[in-house]
């Protein structure tokens, strides 16, 4: 349980509903601002403006899975009230308090560092990535039905990268029947690649592989699908770049060559939020509860 503990949770999207939900479950202490839009009440949370005083005595920050802007702005999409988190209000709060958010940007991770207050990037975790991975190819799978005129079943599929959300995804395509290439860079990749069934290649053999794809999949995040791997894909393909902003495609050569190339970031907060409102609060509740704890021991 979390009885006692104090945290202050700072705009966001649905997802943060769910934390919400989960931590006044556990009975933790929540105050939420950001929600002065929102039209049904917080489950057991109290609703503040953002002020200053907020920050005294408090736990733990939750801020949303994009931490803050490079400016200090916080995303609330249940607000038109400005949120920004400054050194002020870090000044305020106990020494123990612990900032948790889905990514940080340059900008809340120095903020933490000059303030000497810890911070968490759950997106940064291995079991986070993988439970995301679940909603992140069940979007791929989406934009791809929504971007073709042929079924996934019997289609050509390359998926680059078998990281945490590679492997998910190329493991659903295949489930639906489709062929499925993965391009790695790493001999124990290709081997379990092969052994999962997939068609494995070295990405430094990507442009051979390139043709006769339908749809191609980038998990990378570096520039990979390159104008000579976009000039030998057939005109029907369509590309889906899952991978972090900018993506990993040329997208202004595929444009120039007539194929369709989409960037689709943040697909668990959009086709499933309350899933990875969840995946997002039973982490952040473990890990409030073990740093609760730890303190408790005098660790
Ligand atoms: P990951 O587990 O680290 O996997 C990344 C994959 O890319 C690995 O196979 C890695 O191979 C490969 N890779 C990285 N740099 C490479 C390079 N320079 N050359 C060749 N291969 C390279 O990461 P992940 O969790 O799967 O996430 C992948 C990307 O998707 C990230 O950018 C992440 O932010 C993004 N993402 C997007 C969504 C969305 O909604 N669109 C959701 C979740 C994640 P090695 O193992 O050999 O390094």
């Amino acid at each position: 349980m979390l009885t006692g503990v104090q945290v202050l949770l700072l705009g966001g999207d649905a997802r943060q509903l769910e934390v919400i939900r989960k931590l006044t479950e556990l009975d933790a202490a929540v105050t939420a601002a950001g929600f002065d839009q929102l039209h049904t009440p917080l489950d057991g949370a109290v609703q503040a403006d953002y002020a200053d005083d907020l920050f005294d005595g408090v736990d733990a920050i939750v801020l949303p899975p994009v931490g803050t802007d490079d400016d200090g702005r916080i995303t609330a999409v249940f607000s038109d009230r400005e949120l920004v988190l400054s050194g002020m209000q870090l000044a305020r709060v106990p020494k123990h308090c612990v900032v948790y958010a889905g990514m940080a940007k340059p900008y809340l991770r120095e903020l933490c560092e000059q303030y000497g207050i810890r911070l968490v990037e759950l997106f940064d975790r291995d079991d986070v990535a993988i439970y995301n991975s679940i909603p992140t190819a069940e979007g791929a799978v989406m934009m791809a039905i929504q971007n073709t005129d042929i079924t996934i079943h019997g289609s050509n599929c390359m998926v680059l990268g078998i990281g945490r959300t590679g492997l998910t995804l190329a493991r659903t395509l295949q489930g639906l029947g489709a062929k499925v290439k993965t391009g790695v860079r790493r001999e124990e990749h290709f081997a379990r690649a092969h052994e999962m069934g997939f068609e494995p290649f070295y990405l430094s053999q990507l442009v051979q592989h390139a043709a006769n794809i339908d749809l191609l999949f980038n998990t990378i995040p570096t520039m990979i699908v390159t104008a000579q791997i976009i000039a030998n894909l057939p005109s029907r393909a369509v590309i889906i770049d899952l991978a972090s902003k900018p993506g990993g495609t040329d997208f202004r050569f595929a444009e120039k060559r007539g194929i369709k190339a989409l960037l689709a970031p943040g697909l668990p907060g959009i086709v499933a939020p309350k899933t990875a409102g969840r995946i997002i609060a039973d982490c952040l509740s473990r890990l409030i509860m073990e740093d609760t704890n730890k303190r408790g021991n005098g660790q």
